[in-house]
């Protein structure tokens, strides 16, 4: 049988080949990875979750791509601290 699922992300859509009564097997509590010894990883995911590679490797972070943290001046306009100049005006 083929499983259709749907990332629930990105939309994507995927077509999982099983055998029948494997399915049947997960179905009735069998681990994936004992029920589909013959899929991969990502197909094994994409069944349990309807996650897709993309969004799965995203998840976890496998790209780092994380977002810089935004640099914060000690700035304080009370103080008169220049971040241009990196001193308090009235020192410098
Ligand atoms: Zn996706």
């Amino acid at each position: 049988m083929t499983i259709t699922t749907t990332c629930p992300f990105c939309g994507k859509i995927q077509l999982i080949r099983v055998h029948n009564e494997d399915f049947h097997d997960w179905e009735n509590g069998v681990p994936a990875q004992e029920a589909f010894p013959y899929l991969s990883e990502d197909d094994r995911e994409a069944l349990i979750s309807g996650i897709c590679p993309n969004c799965w490797d995203e998840m976890i972070g496998g790209k780092g791509e994380e977002d810089e943290p935004d640099l914060e001046w000690g700035y304080d306009e009370d103080m008169g601290f220049d971040p241009y100049l990196g001193c308090y005006t009235d020192d410098c």
